[in-house]
């Protein structure tokens, strides 16, 4: 092969400029992204060999060997793992793949200071090396196939090379850095031990250090994996640690759970929620999962069939003796004891995070403002964890606005004297607030539930109670509210809240509005509002609607009820109107005028704008006309 010089996507050399010439004050993170590389790549050579797709050696035993070269000033590090070929080289250290480095450069460059950090988070780990090296050279062999050493070396300005190389090297890869003249002190066989004890102590393979004096080679690591230890011996720093090892997440997780389960199926278990949703989360290629191993043997990176998809943000490691070690995706969809395993790390997450709601609220909090929306899809008929799902939901409402939820259980508690129902409003804008809908309730004191993100309406389809109340919308049907004090007081007397006194205006207004509205009724929600449209008990949620027709699916549709407010001045100047020329044109134009206001409250412009817009005129104008008269008598 000939020797070649590539230039870095663009990208890259962004990436590189960045990571090279910012000040950083932790450079030594760039061992933990190379030992954590060469873990990886030995994680993929023993599934390799367990799969037999590349045959491996039987006695073949990871490691990785980190060597300090005090007379050249190199230090390096090499692993047996799978290794790459020249075309791998290239294309994995040489462009980026992962669709996050836009990303990670736009997080860079909005938040300088956390630049270390998030070297890492975004899959660019290996580029770290530049900040310590002013030359890196990869000496890297393909494992499981007959290959030649390709040797990769880039001063990570703009351009790499390849070529073969006729160093003689084992299979696997070996990064070597020319450190910089400032970094010697990662020529210090001390500071090296201290490093990776700090950052790759749980490593499973062995780390070795060969600190150049010619003594024997040292493991470095206790290659203990965290999640077999007893929880009393493992600190929150080394928590932390680990999870950003397997996350590459600069933060630290907002919870964790870490679980050794005996019985019908044992396993171990170490998983994190992240304190913030991945930017992915909800795109339909997300990849997520935990990673699977079978008696230490590592088996998957992203396995999603041990966690439903609801708990997709959950990251962590799943450790079972209880599998075959040979396993596929197939093996793993119908193995008995998966099943087993992800009923109960289901169950114990949810124990998790209902202890967390209780004891810690605001920690629960901040856990429902990233992942609230995905619990919210678990919320169907054929979730058998439903109900523990549900005492698990938080919500805004009327009287918990800004950053502050209610849970179910807490509404019921603060229900007013009487009130049997769970009530809310579904709507996605701020709009909502002032909606026409919550008047009766706000004078009332009744809080009610906002219901504003999209999957709250697919949720609503299967969860119409809670604890024996039902959950009912504000905004449609008959109100069913407990007796106010006024009504207490009006009761027995007046009885201008019902139709009756209204039916004959109330039947014109229909008849006007035919094909419109199903029904026009004295409305018992309204105190300050002319009036508003209620949606038909049995209809759709706006939302589903919408969604039918975007997919050019029938919507079936009920058309609405139009409530008016018997305490509005409207009430009476109609009913004038009506008495004075039931067929006149005026009686007609108020009627679509109140229509097309009730709908705008809702956030739904008239049908015809100028139509709209004419009848309003003819209103001012009538009025204005009557006061002049009144003026000039
Ligand atoms: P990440 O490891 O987060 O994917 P890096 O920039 O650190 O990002 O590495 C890019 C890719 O290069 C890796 O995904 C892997 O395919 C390859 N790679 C890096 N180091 C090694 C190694 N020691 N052995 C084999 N492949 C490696």
């Amino acid at each position: 092969m000939k020797r070649q010089t590539k230039k870095f996507k663009t990208e890259v050399q962004q990436l590189l400029n960045l990571v090279i010439h910012s000040l950083y004050s932790k450079h030594e993170i760039f061992l933990r992204e190379l030992i954590s590389n060469a873990s990886d790549a030995i994680d993929r050579r023993r599934f390799e060999a367990l799969t037999g797709d590349k045959t491996g050696d039987n006695d073949w035993q990871g490691r990785i060997i980190v060597t300090i070269d005090r007379q050249n000033r190199q230090l390096s590090i090499a692993d047996n793992g799978t290794g790459m070929d020249a075309a791998e080289l290239a294309q994995n250290i040489g462009t980026i793949a992962s669709s996050g480095t836009r990303s990670f450069l736009q997080t860079l460059q909005e938040n300088q200071k956390g630049g270390t950090e998030l070297i890492g988070q975004f899959g660019v780990g290996f580029y770290s090396a530049f900040m310590v090296a002013d030359l890196v050279t990869v000496l890297s062999k393909r494992a499981g196939i007959e290959s030649s050493v390709v040797k990769w070396e880039s001063k990570g300005a703009g351009t790499f090379t390849i070529e073969e190389s006729d160093q003689s090297i084992d299979s696997g890869t070996k990064v070597i850095l020319h450190l910089k003249d400032e970094m010697d002190c990662y020529l210090d066989p001390a500071v090296i031990k201290r490093i990776i004890k700090e950052y790759s102590d749980y490593i499973a393979y062995p780390v070795m250090l060969n600190d150049g004096t010619g003594k024997e080679d040292e493991q470095v690591n206790s290659q203990k994996a965290l999640w077999k230890q007893p929880r009393d011996l493992v600190s929150d720093e080394q928590y932390s640690e680990f999870y950003r090892h397997i996350t590459h997440d600069h933060a630290d997780p907002l919870g964790r759970l870490h679980i050794a389960a005996e019985g019908t199926v044992e396993f171990k278990a170490l998983l994190f929620i992240p304190s913030k949703a991945q930017i992915d989360l909800f795109r339909p290629d997300y990849n997520g999962g935990v990673q699977l191993y079978v008696n230490n043997v590592f088996i998957t990176d992203r396995c999603r069939d041990l966690l439903p998809e609801y708990l997709r943000f959950i990251r962590g490691v799943v450790d079972s003796s209880d599998l075959p070690l040979n396993v596929s995706r197939e093996i793993l969809q119908n193995d008995r004891n998966v099943h087993l395993i992800k009923k109960n790390v289901v169950s114990r997450i949810l124990g998790y995070l209902a202890e967390t709601m209780k004891e810690q609220r605001e920690t629960y909090d901040k856990f429902w403002r990233e992942f609230g929306c995905i619990i919210k899809e678990g919320c169907h008929p054929g979730n058998n964890d439903l109900s523990k799902l549900t005492g698990l939901l938080l919500f805004k409402s009327t009287q918990c606005l800004d950053d502050k939820f209610v849970s179910l259980a807490e509404y019921i508690e603060r229900m007013q004297e009487g009130q049997q129902h769970i009530y809310y409003l579904s709507s996605d804008s701020d709009a909502a607030l002032h909606s026409p809908h919550l008047e009766v309730f706000s004078k009332r004191g009744i809080e009610v539930l906002l219901m504003d993100h999209p999957v709250d309406d697919f949720m609503l389809m299967h969860l119409s109670e809670y604890d024996r109340h039902m959950l009912k919308p504000v905004d449609r049907g008959d109100l069913d509210l407990p007796a106010g004090k006024d009504d207490k007081e009006q009761a027995g007397g007046d009885d201008k809240q019902t139709d009756k006194p209204h039916s004959d205006l109330l039947r014109k207004l229909q008849d006007i509005l035919a094909g419109k509205v199903s029904d026009v009724r004295i409305s018992k929600r309204l105190t300050d509002s002319a009036c508003c449209l209620v949606a038909h008990e049995n209809s759709l949620p706006s939302s589903l609607e919408q969604m039918m027709r975007s997919m050019n699916q029938p919507v079936p549709t009920t058309n609405p009820v139009l409530e008016i407010n018997p305490e509005h001045p409207v009430l009476q100047i109609t009913k004038q109107l009506f008495e004075n020329n039931p067929r006149g044109e005026e009686l007609a134009g108020l009627a679509e005028v109140l229509y097309a206001q009730a709908g705008i409250a809702n956030g739904i412009l008239p049908e015809d704008p100028g139509a709209f817009n004419r009848n309003i005129w003819a209103i001012a104008r009538k009025a204005y006309a009557g006061k002049d008269a009144a003026n000039t008598e």
